[in-house]
């Protein structure tokens, strides 16, 4: 197989692009789908201070890489969640990333915030995925405005973004499809939100972050029931495979025409209203947010084994 491009040997197939590229080849072909998307959907000004969530996946590392390559000022956010080998191995892989590239890095550590995953799911019946997400939200929210980052991104891709329509769309959730999309911005004490790999799979990000030799962690968080969305990712993949291009045709129509007229019917039935936590400052849209929440009922279940 040669690449399509200059004809020498070719390490990665693309069915969906019906085409084959060598290492450079590849390289360039994937920042190029980066850096469009970011143009397209006007994701980043040259100038935004940019937070990276890093979860040591390879996505993440991927999508820090290709940020500052393209040269924009990045700084990684880790949230250490507490959670066994997986989460110190999570978190030395990011370490060692940053520190070998020379990337600035934060750490937001639960266990010495007094919410370590672990601890809450022992004491709070809720589904433990719904209350970690809930958390990291929370602090890449206040991390990037409390520190004065413009915007925060995330290393989801297309296969995710597709997996996450595909769910919004069989419930036909209005609210949630007149939202969906690579750009939020910001408001309402939120911080600009983008998605630069949306025009990206996991198979080509995991071929750039594997030709880059990016390493990553692999130790699956013992929650993991591999039930979110996989599914979903289960049947776009058969898709893709009995029709390449599917996912990006997708999800691509749905930015062009779809999410704006969900967008133009939900923005009418906007009723709540965005106001400060009363314990910690950050947006919700009732007195006390989701995560101080928690930690209220984490507390009283701690007081009561004490006693
Ligand atoms: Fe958090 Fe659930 Fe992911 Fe584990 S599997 S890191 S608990 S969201
Ligand atoms: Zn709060």
């Amino acid at each position: 197989m040669k690449c399509k491009v200059c004809k020498a040997e070719a390490v990665v197939a693309l069915p969906s692009h019906n085409t084959a590229f060598c290492p450079d080849c590849y390289d360039r072909f994937f920042m190029k789908q980066v850096s469009e998307g970011i143009r397209k959907r006007k994701l980043l000004e040259a100038d935004d201070k940019v937070l990276v969530a890093l979860s040591g996946g390879k996505d993440s590392l991927g999508l820090m890489y290709a940020l500052a390559e393209l040269g924009y000022n990045v700084t990684g956010l880790h949230i250490d969640l507490g959670i066994f080998d997986s989460s110190k191995k999570a978190r030395s892989v990011v370490e060692d990333f940053c520190a070998d590239k020379g990337y600035p890095l934060k750490v937001v550590e639960l266990e010495k915030e007094g919410t370590p995953m672990p601890l809450i799911k022992k004491h709070i019946n809720r589904p433990i995925c719904s209350v970690c997400g809930k958390f990291k939200r929370h602090y890449f929210n206040k991390v990037a405005l409390e520190d004065g980052y413009t915007a925060l991104a995330t290393g989801h891709n297309l296969d995710d973004e597709v997996a996450r329509l595909f769910a919004n769309t069989l419930r036909w959730d209005q609210a949630y499809l007149s939202d969906q999309g690579p750009l939020l911005p910001a408001e309402n004490g939120f911080a600009k939100k983008v998605k630069p790999l949306y025009r990206v799979s996991e198979f080509e990000t995991a071929n750039f972050s594997f030709l880059k030799g990016i390493p990553y962690h692999h130790l699956p968080c013992p929650y993991s029931s591999g039930a979110s969305f996989t599914g979903h990712k289960m049947i776009w993949r058969n898709q893709e495979i009995r029709s390449p291009g599917s996912k990006r045709a997708f999800y691509g129509g749905f930015l062009e025409r779809g999410q704006p007229a969900f967008a133009a019917i939900h923005h009418k039935k906007k009723e709540y209203e965005v106001v400060p936590c009363t314990k910690c400052g950050c947006p919700t849209s009732v007195g006390i947010c989701g995560v101080c929440r928690i930690r209220e009922q984490l507390d009283e279940a701690l007081a009561a084994e004490a006693r």
